[in-house]
């Protein structure tokens, strides 16, 4: 084999190691992922009939208050000046989402000034007092009240997690923050926008380079294929970003995650919902959101007499499932706690990423990581001095 460091995973964490380690050491980088694209699950690719590009894991929407990730994406792709908003359907009523003055407006049939609002809030807040609240649900209520609540946080929960609020931990939802303004911008970081030529161009020139070879529909554990964890680790240094009870072969038990279904359809109209998702909050909907990928690009020369709409359905993943969300139980946390100290012990790989660390992270911190593990653990890894 001809590299001196085997990536697992051609995910933003992946690449972007790969990418620095060609570009700043001068070195062989194989990646090899399992999937038949690259790009982990920021991929996207245009739907065949109409073009319109579709995120293939669901909408991605990129964002950063970190200067130094955003002058390294910027390396790769221009960003379109897309500013992302969200909606809830409710009882067959569209409100803005997060919880903001004009939805408790809305909601209430008021015009309450954001102290009236304020005041409200906190007034419907103390049915349950926080020392007091045992589950998800007395959380949320001691923390928005119960109208709020029932109306915008308790079936759209339910559907996520398939479980009754009242039955899943308090500790799921620290924050449920409402905004004592009519600013309805879903995301506050500095920097925002959507990758002008699509995800897939982005990923695809971060491994554009001559050091970097990328081998898909190549699982790490096939061991039918050369590129196999049997034969590589101890031969050569690996960035191991797939997930980390899969490398111990769950040998301290299986991590839990959440996994999502969607449902796609090419609808012969111009525009099914005026907007790029909504969500459904009431329980008795099957699905938690709708993505109509055409308004994530404004921009761009669309069919005008066709959309594309992807429903999602959220549930508990089996092991053959995608694995998106971790659940992150106290025995999935003590599990990680052995996993990782197996990881320290497991010479010549180091672990990262979403599904490597069991943590979820959005893209800019996917790529954050790694560069701080770029700067602060490959150069010493790869001599082989230290993990
Ligand atoms: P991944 O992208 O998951 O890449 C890991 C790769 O490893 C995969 O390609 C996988 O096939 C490969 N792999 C696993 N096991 C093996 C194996 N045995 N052999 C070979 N290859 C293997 N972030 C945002 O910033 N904004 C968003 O709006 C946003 N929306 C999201 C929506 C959903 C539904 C999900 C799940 C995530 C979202 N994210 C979002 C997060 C974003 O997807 C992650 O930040 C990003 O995927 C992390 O990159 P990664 O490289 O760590 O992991």
């Amino acid at each position: 084999m001809n590299a001196d460091l085997v990536v697992v995973g051609s995910g933003f964490y992946g690449l972007t190691i790969a990418e620095r380690c060609a570009v700043e050491h001068g070195i062989k980088v194989l990646v090899v992922d399992r999937r038949p694209h690259i790009g982990g699950n920021a991929f996207s690719e245009r739907e065949r009939t109409t073009g319109i590009e579709v995120h293939r894991y669901g909408a991605h929407l990129f964002h950063t208050s970190n200067e130094r990730v955003w002058d390294y994406v910027n390396r790769f792709t221009a960003f379109t000046s897309y500013v992302h908003h969200v909606y809830t359907t409710y009882r067959g009523e569209v409100y803005p989402m997060p919880i903001n003055l004009g939805t408790v407006n809305q909601f209430f049939r008021s015009a309450y000034t954001p102290d009236e609002a304020r005041a409200l809030v906190a007034e419907q807040s103390t049915e349950i007092s926080g020392h007091e609240v045992s589950n998800l649900e007395e959380k949320g209520i001691s923390l928005i009240g119960r109208p709020l609540y029932e109306a915008f946080i308790r079936g759209y929960t339910a559907k996520q997690w398939q479980t009754d609020p009242k039955d899943l931990p308090a500790e799921i939802i620290s924050r449920l923050p409402v905004r004592y303004t009519y600013d309805n911008r879903y995301f506050n970081d500095t920097y925002e926008g959507l990758p002008r030529d699509g995800y897939t161009a982005w990923l695809e020139r971060m491994a554009d380079h001559p050091n970097i070879e990328v081998r898909l529909d190549t699982d790490f554990f096939d061991s039918s294929q050369p590129i196999n964890s049997r034969d590589v680790v101890g031969q050569v240094p690996v960035v191991y970003t797939g997930p980390v009870d899969r490398y111990f072969e769950y040998a301290e038990g299986e991590l839990s995650w959440r996994t999502l279904d969607f449902t796609e359809e090419v609808l012969d109209v111009g525009d099914y919902q005026g907007t790029s998702v909504m969500n459904y909050a009431d329980e008795d909907v099957p699905y938690t959101r709708i993505h109509e990928f055409r308004h994530f690009h404004p921009e761009r020369d669309y069919p005008t007499d066709r959309t594309v709409i992807m429903r999602e359905y959220s549930r508990f993943a089996t092991r053959e499932d995608e694995p998106y969300y971790p659940v992150n139980t106290p025995e999935d946390r003590a599990r990680l706690l052995a996993y990782r100290d197996l990881a320290k012990g497991e010479d010549g790989v180091l672990f990262g990423g979403r599904l490597g660390t069991y943590k979820y992270l959005d893209m800019h911190m996917a790529i954050g990581s790694a560069l701080s593990a770029f700067d602060n653990k490959l150069t010493p890894f790869l001599r082989g001095s230290q993990k």
